[in-house]
C-alpha cells in the first residue's frame, strides 16, 4: 500500500515536526500495510495557518468556479475508484465489492452532489429592504472516524469547500491511507494550496489540538458520543461553531401487516453491512409479540447465511469491545440465536454475525452502541409500546418502519425521535439531510442542509 511519510499542508507533502509514526494494520491478516506520521500540535498549527492564509481568496472565488473545482475533484475520485476501494479494503478489511460500491461509490456521489449544489445554491438573496449574504464560516477543523473512511471525509470537506471555507482534516488513526489518497485527489484536481490540509495523527493529540486551535472557526466531528461531548465543551468554551455526528441505536419497527420476511431480511442485512460499523445501523428490531418467534427464526437464519461473508471489525480493540457487549448480553439474560462471542477465525479481527432474542429495552445491548455485527430483537405489545421502546434510548440517528399500508408507516415515523427513517425499505439518499435528534448529534450532513452548516449569514439593510 502506498503511504506518504509527510503531511499534506499548503499544497505540498511536508515532513511533520513530530517524529511519531502510526502503523496501519490490515484487520484481515493483522499485517502492517503502511506507516504515516502522527502529527502533533505544531503540525496542526502550521496546517491551520495555511488554511487561514488560503481563506480570503477561496471565500471570494465565485461559487460557479468552486463548483467547477469540486466537479474536478469528483472526477478524480471516480477515475481512482479502484485504488480507493483497494485502500479501504487494506486498512478497514471490508470485502472488495462493498469497498467498490459503497466506500468508494458513495463519496463520489456526495462530491458530485456538492459540485451541483455549489453551482445552484443561493448565496445572496433579497428579503424586503435587506440583502442577505450567505458567507463561509471560515476555517473548518474536520475530525473523522474510520467506519466509512472516505465518505466521512467527503461529507465534511465537499460542503465546506462548496461554501467557501478552507479545511484542516484529522482523519481516524486506523484509516489514514484513504485520507492520504483523498489529499492526492485534491491536489490532482488543482484546488488552490492551503484550501485543504491533512494532518494524520492521534485523537487526543492532533485531534484535540485542532479542536482547541483558536484559528479554527468550526469543528465538525464524527465519532463516539464520549469524544463528541468533549469537543462540544471545547468549542463551547471558545464560542466556536460545532457540528457533531455521534452514535446511534436505531430501531427497525416492523408493524403487523408488514411483509415480515422482507423486513427481517433487509433488517439483518442493514445491521451486518460493514460488519456492523455503521452509526445509522438498525441495531434494534422491534416485532409484535404475535410474530416474535417467527421473526427471531428468520433473523437467526438470515445471520447464519452471512457466515464468513462479512469482513472483520477494524481493530483488536474494537473486536474486544464488541465481544464484551455480546458477553454482557448473555450475562443480562438475552438469548443468542446466531453467532456468539467466540471468534470465527484464528487470524484477523472477525466477529460472528450475532442475533440476540429475548432482549428487553433496559438491557445494555438494547441501549448502548455496539458498533459490531450484533442485532437485538425486542418484542412489543402494541403500537404505543413500540413507540416507547423505539424512542427509549439517548440516541436518535436513524430507523426504519415497515407496514402493510405506507401511510401507517409514515404516521409512526413522524412520532419517532430520530433524524432519518426508511419507510418499507426506502433506499439511502446521499442528498437527504443526515444527522441526529437527541444525543446522536448537533447539525446535519449531506444535501443543502449539510452545506448550510458551513455558512453564516450577513444582512445588509437598505
Ligand atoms: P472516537 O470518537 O474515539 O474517534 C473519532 C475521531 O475522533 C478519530 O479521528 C479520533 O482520532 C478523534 N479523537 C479521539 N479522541 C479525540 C479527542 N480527545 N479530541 C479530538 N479528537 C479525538 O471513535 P473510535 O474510537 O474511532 O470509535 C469508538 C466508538 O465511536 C465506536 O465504537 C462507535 O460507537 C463510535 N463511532 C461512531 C461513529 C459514527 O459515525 N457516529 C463512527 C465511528 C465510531
Amino acid at each position: 500500500m502506498k503511504a506518504h511519510d509527510g503531511l499534506y499542508i499548503d499544497g505540498a507533502w511536508r515532513a511533520a515536526e513530530s517524529q511519531d509514526v502510526i502503523e496501519v494494520v490490515n484487520p484481515v491478516d493483522e499485517q502492517v500495510v503502511g506507516r504515516v506520521p502522527a502529527g502533533g500540535a505544531l503540525d496542526v498549527d502550521t496546517a491551520v495557518r495555511a488554511a487561514r492564509a488560503a481563506l480570503p481568496a477561496w471565500a471570494a472565488t465565485p461559487p460557479a468556479e468552486r463548483a467547477a473545482r469540486l466537479g474536478g475533484l469528483r472526477d478524480v475520485l471516480a477515475a481512482r475508484q479502484d485504488e480507493i476501494a483497494e485502500t479501504v479494503t487494506a486498512e478497514l478489511g471490508s470485502p472488495p465489492k462493498f469497498s467498490q460500491t459503497v466506500h468508494a461509490g458513495l463519496p463520489i456521489a456526495v462530491a458530485g452532489s456538492y459540485a451541483e449544489l455549489a453551482a445552484t445554491h443561493v448565496f445572496k438573496e433579497q428579503v424586503g429592504n435587506s440583502t442577505v449574504l450567505h458567507e463561509p464560516v471560515g476555517v473548518v477543523g474536520a475530525i473523522t472516524p474510520w467506519n466509512y473512511p472516505l465518505h466521512q471525509i467527503v461529507a465534511k470537506v465537499a460542503p465546506a469547500l462548496a461554501a467557501g471555507c478552507t479545511v484542516v482534516l484529522k482523519p481516524a488513526e486506523d484509516t489514514p491511507l484513504t485520507a492520504q489518497l483523498f489529499a492526492e485527489a485534491v491536489h490532482e484536481a488543482g484546488l488552490p494550496a492551503g484550501v485543504f490540509n491533512l494532518v494524520t495523527g492521534l485523537g487526543p493529540i492532533a485531534g484535540q489540538a485542532l479542536a482547541e486551535h483558536p484559528g479554527v472557526d468550526l469543528v465538525s466531528f464524527t465519532g463516539s458520543t464520549a469524544v463528541g461531548r468533549q469537543i462540544g465543551a471545547v468549542a463551547g468554551a471558545a464560542v466556536k461553531k460545532v457540528a457533531l455526528e455521534l452514535g446511534g441505536k436505531s430501531a427497525n419497527v416492523i408493524l403487523p401487516g408488514a411483509d415480515l420476511a422482507k423486513a427481517v431480511n433487509v433488517g439483518v442485512a442493514n445491521v451486518m453491512a460493514n460488519s456492523g460499523q455503521t452509526c445509522s445501523a438498525w441495531t434494534r428490531m422491534l416485532v409484535h409479540t404475535d410474530q416474535y418467534d417467527e421473526a427471531v427464526e428468520l433473523a437467526a437464519a438470515a445471520a447464519a447465511r452471512y457466515g464468513d461473508r462479512i469482513g472483520p471489525v477494524v481493530s483488536a480493540k474494537q473486536q474486544a469491545r464488541v465481544r464484551g457487549y455480546i458477553e454482557k448480553g448473555i450475562a443480562e439474560g438475552a438469548r443468542v440465536v446466531a453467532g456468539g462471542p467466540e471468534s470465527p477465525c484464528e487470524q484477523g479481527y472477525f466477529v460472528s454475525p450475532t442475533v440476540f432474542a429475548d432482549v428487553t429495552p433496559e438491557m445494555t445491548i438494547a441501549q448502548e452502541e455496539i458498533f459490531g455485527p450484533v442485532l437485538s430483537v425486542l418484542r412489543y405489545e402494541d403500537e404505543e409500546d413500540a413507540l416507547r421502546i423505539a424512542n427509549g434510548t439517548v440516541y436518535g440517528l436513524a430507523g426504519a418502519v415497515w407496514a402493510g399500508d405506507e401511510a401507517d408507516a409514515v404516521a409512526f415515523a413522524r412520532r419517532m425521535e430520530t433524524g432519518q427513517v426508511d419507510i418499507n425499505g426506502g433506499r439511502f439518499n446521499p442528498r437527504a439531510p443526515f444527522g441526529g435528534y437527541k444525543q446522536s448529534g448537533v447539525g446535519r450532513e449531506l444535501g443543502a442542509a449539510g452545506l448550510a452548516e458551513y455558512l453564516q449569514t450577513k444582512s445588509l439593510q437598505f
